[in-house]
């Protein structure tokens, strides 16, 4: 089995607080929870990245992110919820297998919003960006 610790949680060789399986994704609570059923969810399959998820899987991974952000609203009564992925070293992740964050959020909870992640605006017009984009 490979070395990275998400596909033994996803292979089960490791144990994890399940909450969710299907024959493509796997949620599980996060082992340091930064809010309350501070979650994470994986495809099975080891790709570090987005990018490298096969399309057909992307659908299935986002479904189940849908059903972990309904559980939250509903079992945990989340007021609203933060979902993101830290994608490569510049971006903060430490575990080089894709996964979602589902964050639980509640009123005055002390969290930010996305915004409050980076703090660095383009130099370039957004026209110039998008014809960088698109080109
Ligand atoms: P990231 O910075 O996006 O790569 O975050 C990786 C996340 O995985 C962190 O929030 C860790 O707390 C979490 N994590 C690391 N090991 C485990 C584990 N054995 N079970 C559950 N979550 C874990
Ligand atoms: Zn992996």
């Amino acid at each position: 089995m490979s070395d990275c610790l998400f596909c033994k949680i996803a292979a089960h060789a490791i144990p994890a607080y399940v909450i969710y399986e299907d024959d493509v994704a796997l949620a599980f609570l996060d082992i340091h929870p930064k809010a309350p059923g501070h979650t994470v969810v994986i495809p099975k399959v080891h790709v570090a990245a987005l990018a490298g998820l096969d399309g057909g899987r992307v659908g299935p991974l986002f479904l189940a992110v849908q059903r972990v952000a309904r559980m939250a609203r509903e079992r945990l009564l989340a007021e609203g919820l933060t979902i993101g992925i830290n994608e490569g070293r510049a971006s903060g992740q430490t575990v080089e297998h894709l996964h979602v964050h589902v964050l639980p959020r509640f009123e005055k909870d002390g969290g930010g919003s996305i915004h409050s992640v980076v703090e660095n605006p383009p130099k370039e017009s957004l026209e110039a960006m998008q014809k960088k984009l698109r080109q």
